[in-house]
C-alpha cells in the first residue's frame, strides 16, 4: 500500500476537561469514570474521542489524561505518516461548565496546540463549538450561506431551465440548512421565516408571480406544482428521521441510548423526539387521521407533501385549476407534462402558472377574491364566470370572434 508516500493533514479539535466536573453540560459524554460498558447504564459509559472521517475530537477529564491522548494519538499518526493540521487545532479547558484559561498542549518540542481563547470557537464537523454548540451564531451562517446559493442559483436563471433551476435549489442551497436541522435548535416559525424570504427572491428574479399559489411552488411538478423543496418540509421530515433513528436503535446501540437519554432531558422545545412527536400529531389532524403510529415514516413523510398539495387545492381562487381537472377525469400525467420535462424559461413557466392559479384581473377574481364585484358574469357573453379558464377556452363569443 502506498499510504507512506501521501501526507495527509489530519485535522484535529481537542477539548480538554478538567478534574471535579461530573454530569457537565458542556459534554454529555463525560458523566462517569468507568469503563466498563457491558450494561446498558448510560452513566457507567466513558466516551474519549468522536472521530469522523478527518474531524477527531478528544475528550478527557485531566490535562494529564489528555496528554497521554495526545501522544497516543500522536504514536499512531506517525506510524501511518499522517500530520496534525495544527492551524486547525484547538484545545479548550472547562471548569463546572465553564471555559477557563488553561496551557498550551504540547506535542513535542516544537509543535504545540493553541489553547482556545475567550469568546472564540472551534469547528466540529462544520459546527462552531465553544461551550456547547454555539447556535445563534451558526443560523446565522447558515442562513447567509444559503442566501448567497440562492441568488447565485437564481443570477443564472437565462441559462438553465425552469425544472433545472429548482432542482439546483434543492441540490445546492437547501442542504446548507438540512445538515444543521436536529443540531442547531430552530423553531418552526423561525424557517417559516427563510421559506418565506425565498419566496421573495424568486418574485425579484421573477420567478414567482406574488399573487400564484405559494403552497404550489412546493408540490411536486409531476402533480401540477413547480417542484421547490420547502425548507419548513425539510426540517419536519429530518426531525422525524431523527427520531425514528433514535427510537429504533437505542437499544441496540448504547451510544445512541445515551444520546436518547440526553433528548429527554432537554427542554420541549429544543427536544427531537418530542418536536417530532408534535409534528406527527399536527400532520394527523390536517389529514383527519387519528392514529399515526401505524402508519409508518414514509406515509407520514408523504403527508407532509400531500398536505401542500391539499391547501392549494382548498384555496378559492387557487385552487379552482386543480379542482377542475380532478372533476374531469382527465389524465394527471399527460396535463402535467409541460410542468415535469420542465423546458420552459422560468419566466414562462411563472406566467402560466399564476393564468391557471386565477390570478389575472378576471371578474370571478374580482368578485371572489377582491370583493371589489358583485357580479362575477362574464362580460362578452354574460352567461358564465369570467374566470381564466372561461376566457381561454369557455366563452362562445370569444371564440365565434377569435376564429
Ligand atoms: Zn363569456
Amino acid at each position: 500500500m502506498g499510504v507512506g508516500a501521501a501526507e495527509a493533514t489530519l485535522k484535529l479539535n481537542y477539548v480538554s476537561h478538567c478534574h471535579n466536573q461530573y454530569g457537565a453540560s458542556v459534554c454529555l459524554w463525560l458523566s462517569g469514570g468507568n469503563n466498563n460498558n457491558n450494561n446498558n447504564n448510560t452513566t457507567k459509559t466513558k466516551i474519549s474521542h468522536l472521530l469522523y472521517r478527518d474531524d477527531f475530537k478528544l475528550i478527557a477529564k485531566s490535562e494529564e489524561e489528555l496528554q497521554k491522548q495526545i501522544q497516543t494519538t500522536k504514536t499512531f499518526s506517525d506510524n501511518i505518516h499522517m500530520e496534525f493540521g495544527l492551524e486547525k487545532c484547538a484545545k479548550i479547558a472547562f471548569k463546572r461548565g465553564k471555559l477557563v484559561h488553561s496551557q498550551n498542549l504540547v506535542i513535542d518540542i516544537n509543535r504545540e496546540i493553541q489553547q482556545l481563547e475567550q469568546g472564540k470557537t472551534y469547528k466540529y464537523l462544520g459546527i462552531e463549538e465553544s461551550e456547547g454548540i454555539q447556535h445563534q451564531q451558526m443560523k446565522k451562517i447558515l442562513k447567509q450561506e444559503c442566501s448567497r446559493r440562492l441568488r447565485m442559483i437564481l443570477k443564472m436563471k437565462s441559462e438553465l431551465n425552469a425544472r433545472n433551476i429548482i432542482t439546483a435549489i434543492g441540490a445546492l442551497a437547501v442542504p446548507v440548512l438540512r445538515y444543521s436541522f436536529g443540531i442547531i435548535n430552530s423553531r418552526t416559525e423561525e424557517i417559516k421565516k427563510i421559506d418565506m424570504k425565498t419566496g421573495k427572491m424568486l418574485t425579484m428574479y421573477k420567478m414567482h408571480n406574488p399573487k400564484a399559489d405559494i403552497d404550489r411552488l412546493y408540490v411536486k411538478r409531476e402533480e401540477g406544482g413547480r417542484g421547490l423543496v420547502q425548507i419548513e418540509a425539510a426540517y419536519k421530515a429530518e426531525i422525524i428521521n431523527i427520531a425514528e433513528y433514535l427510537n429504533t436503535n437505542y437499544k441496540e446501540d448504547q451510544f445512541v441510548n445515551i444520546v436518547k437519554s440526553h433528548e429527554s432531558t432537554e427542554p420541549n422545545m429544543n427536544s427531537i423526539i418530542k418536536t417530532a412527536a408534535k409534528i406527527t400529531k399536527e400532520l394527523c389532524q390536517q389529514n383527519e387521521m387519528s392514529d399515526a403510529k401505524q402508519d409508518g415514516i414514509q406515509r407520514t413523510k408523504a403527508r407532509l407533501g400531500e398536505s401542500l398539495k391539499k391547501k392549494w387545492k382548498n384555496r378559492v381562487m387557487h385552487g379552482q385549476y386543480i379542482r377542475n381537472i380532478d372533476r374531469q377525469l382527465i389524465s394527471e400525467e399527460d396535463t402535467f407534462f409541460w410542468l415535469s420535462k420542465g423546458d420552459l424559461k422560468t419566466e414562462t413557466d411563472s406566467v402560466i402558472v399564476a393564468a391557471q392559479d386565477q390570478a389575472l384581473q378576471t371578474k370571478y377574481y374580482a368578485t371572489k377574491v377582491l370583493n371589489t364585484e358583485t357580479d362575477s358574469k362574464c362580460r362578452l357573453c354574460q352567461q358564465f364566470d369570467e374566470s381564466v379558464d372561461h376566457i381561454i377556452s369557455g366563452c362562445p363569443i370569444w371564440q365565434k370572434n377569435s376564429t
